[in-house]
């Protein structure tokens, strides 16, 4: 070789990027859990009184191939990940004709709403509008010798279909979406009962906490947030699995309702430590609210802007706030654990 220092510097260089490379990637390699970017996206979320809430910035959803494998049914991880088409006339929307909203299944973020769906004899649910302008991305797909406008869930990079200027007045437009995709939530049927899963420390604490919590209906205490179907305690406490120690809360729409139940919250944890909530040290006891309906986000949401504004704690708040994935109960030795053993946990009121 006439310059063999040229072949050294090269390879040194190469060793270099892959190390460089390997040290960002090594962690999602080989836990399956895809790091937090920090990217931001602005998106408008729906408020409590289903309408179109106002422009907020939230951190973009971001999960790994195995994350989304467990939280996705094989159909939805084709269409949504691997931008996958369902066959017309097989989905389960294209003639659904209630009122209501269609949410991302894969982050719960509102995207269409029924006043915009029309029937365009296509065979996938078509709307000429979207919920909002910010929570849909578009990029051009030059897939099967066409050009076309590819459109996703501009949080969490959903596949959702395509977007066609051949749609009805007043847009002109026609979103022709994958059911599969979507979730529906019907308008003006307010549940008695609501869902919200917490995780603030060991859930033990967190339970008995809300046993005394006026407007508890229902607790369960569990696992949810990770990449593995069914884990078990050890499996959790082996940090190996992403999932955090949550307890499901079921309680009353009307006379409690979500705020009350996340000011709570706020009163009985510390949102403000990465996976550690006094002594407990651990993936498994980050701060975490996991909601079940679109507009659970937008109150939680503003209770965080509310807190932070008043600077009710020293640092930011860091409690990660997400869709709910599946929730696997934990065993049964653990449920309503202080009842059963007394004592009590460090989740006091303040
Ligand atoms: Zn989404």
């Amino acid at each position: 070789m006439r310059n063999p220092w040229q072949f050294w510097i090269g390879l040194g260089l190469l060793a270099g990027l892959a190390v460089w490379w390997f040290s960002g990637h090594l962690d999602a390699m080989t836990q399956g859990k895809a790091k937090p970017t920090g990217e931001k996206v602005r998106v408008r979320l729906l408020t409590e009184g289903g309408e179109v809430g106002p422009v907020l910035e939230v951190p973009k959803v971001v999960r790994s191939d195995k994350e989304w494998a467990a939280r996705l049914s094989l159909e939805q991880f084709r269409i949504g990940r691997t931008a996958g088409t369902e066959r017309a006339f097989c989905g389960v929307f294209h003639d659904n004709h209630k009122k209501g909203i269609y949410f991302c299944a894969g982050c719960g973020l509102p995207l269409f709403r029924s006043g915009d769906k029309f029937d365009s004899g296509t065979g996938w649910p078509s709307f000429f509008q979207p919920f909002a302008e910010e929570n849909i991305g578009e990029q051009t797909d030059n897939e099967l010798g066409m050009t076309r406008t590819e459109v996703h869930c501009v949080r969490c990079d959903m596949h959702l279909g395509h977007v066609f200027p051949d749609g009805p007045k007043p847009s002109g437009l026609r979103y022709c979406i994958n059911s599969a995709v979507l979730g529906f939530q019907e308008e003006g049927v307010a549940p008695e009962l609501e869902t919200i899963d917490l995780a603030g420390g060991c859930f033990w604490g967190v339970e008995e906490v809300y046993s005394k919590f006026a407007g508890t209906y229902q607790t369960e205490v569990g696992y949810e947030g990770g990449w593995t179907k069914n884990p078990t305690y050890r499996e959790v406490c082996g940090h190996g699995t992403g999932h955090a120690e949550v307890m499901r809360l079921i309680f009353q729409t009307k006379t409690t309702g979500t705020r009350k139940v996340v000011e709570y919250f706020f009163k009985i944890h510390d949102p403000t430590t990465w996976n550690r909530q006094g002594p407990d040290v651990g993936d498994q006891y980050r701060s975490a609210i996991f909601f079940t309906r679109p507009e659970q986000e937008s109150v939680i949401r503003d209770v965080i802007a509310q807190l932070t504004q008043q600077k009710k704690f020293s640092s930011p708040i860091v409690t990660q706030v997400d869709w709910a994935g599946p929730f696997t109960p934990a065993e049964e030795y653990h449920q309503k654990y202080f009842q059963k053993h007394g004592g009590g946990g460090c989740h006091i009121p303040q």
